[in-house]
């Protein structure tokens, strides 16, 4: 069953169009993403589904309820949806346990008992309780705001780049923590990102933006090897793309000849591959007859556990130099230094963009 369904939501700010024909079902405890660029909409289309923005078309429902459509809206604090805004937005006033403990119902000993099993919930130690918001690292805070959404009991809940303000180390860990706490809470999640590998690891469900329009959607790893076109491969990670001509279910390229998943037969298209596809061997005597290409590494990019190459092809199938450079992504330690010959071959298949 779907928790959300957003349909054909528009939404403008004078003569800027924030949102455009945007619709989404978002799947019963499902972990749904939203990427995309900064100034893409996605901070817009949040708060509309929390209730604080309304849009000018469209309509959208929660478990069946219809939140919105043209002749009735019902007000943030009646739909029981968590929101955690881009900074956390902590009452600087209030100790974490006041901030935790602020929508609850109990009074007494009961919230205090309350408060400490939300505490327990997200990782943060019963001795900080008493603390103010400043006293806090960017870590703790985030999980004091996540603690207070979860308070409330929301049928959904709503996180808007939670962890753009942590450190690459923490916030691996943050996300692993906040993914397990909100499947065992069983809660529905939306979380949006501008940051294409957190949106690969926590989606189950991946939506991309872009200028206010939902481009694609669908699961991470079907986005990340079948984007729609190239703006969405490169945005997704880096990417490969060059001309190619597709005949009964291959490519004809400069790389020779690679099976296609989506077939389009006779037509000149535009192909892609991620590096990760490509494999290189020490380049073999002319003669040898394989599949694959010739070429030399221009350019080594170390970065610890992989490396990325930059390797420019010296003759194609057709026996042309074609020039063209290519990444490929290779074990840090084992990559070939600048200046080695090199074969390349490829691994699986190749995709056909949309033309843009
Ligand atoms: P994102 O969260 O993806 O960075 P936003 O949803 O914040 O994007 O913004 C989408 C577009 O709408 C941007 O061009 C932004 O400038 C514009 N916008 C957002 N909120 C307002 C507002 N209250 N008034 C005018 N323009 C706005
Ligand atoms: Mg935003």
């Amino acid at each position: 069953m779907n928790a959300l369904e957003l349909h054909s939501i528009s939404k403008s700010y004078g003569a800027q169009k924030a949102l455009e024909n945007v619709s989404l079902s978002v799947p019963t405890g499902s972990r749904t993403v939203i990427v995309g660029p900064s100034g893409s909409g996605k901070t817009t289309l949040l708060r509309m589904i929390a209730g604080f923005e309304f849009p000018d078309s469209g309509y959208l429902s929660l478990n069946g309820q219809t939140l919105v459509d043209s002749t009735h809206e019902v007000p943030a604090h009646q739909r029981l949806i968590g929101y955690v805004p881009q900074d956390g937005a902590l009452f600087p006033h209030m100790t974490v346990a006041a901030n935790i403990g602020f929508g609850l119902a109990t009074t007494g000993r009961e919230k205090q008992e309350r408060v400490a099993e939300l505490m327990d919930s997200v990782a943060l130690d019963s001795s900080m309780a008493q603390r103010w918001p400043h006293e806090l690292s960017g870590g703790q805070q985030q999980r004091v705001a996540l603690a207070r959404a979860l308070a409330q009991q929301p049928r959904l809940m709503l996180l808007d780049e939670p962890f753009s303000a942590l450190d690459t180390g923490l916030r691996a860990n943050m996300r692993k923590l906040v993914a397990r706490l909100l499947a065992e809470a069983g809660v529905t999640t939306i979380l949006v990102t501008h940051d294409q590998s957190e949106a690969l690891s926590f989606a189950d469900q991946l939506a991309v933006m872009r200028h206010g329009r939902l481009v694609q959607s669908g699961h991470p790893l079907d986005l990340y090897r079948y984007p729609e076109d190239e703006q969405t491969a490169l945005f997704l990670g880096d990417a490969v793309v060059m001309p190619a001509r597709i005949e009964a279910g291959w490519a004809h390229c400069d790389l020779g000849r690679i099976p296609v998943n989506n077939h389009r037969n006779n037509s000149a298209a535009q192909i892609m591959l991620r590096p990760e596809q490509l494999q290189l061997a020490s380049a073999l005597p002319d003669s040898a007859e394989v599949a694959g290409c010739r070429a030399v590494v221009t350019e080594r990019d170390f970065s610890g556990n992989t490396c990325t190459l930059t390797v420019e092809l010296q003759s194609s199938a057709s026996g042309e130099d074609s020039g063209r450079s290519l990444l490929v992504r290779s074990s840090g330690m084992y990559a070939p230094p600048a200046g080695s010959a090199v074969h390349v071959s490829t691994i699986g298949h190749a995709h056909v963009l949309s033309e843009p």
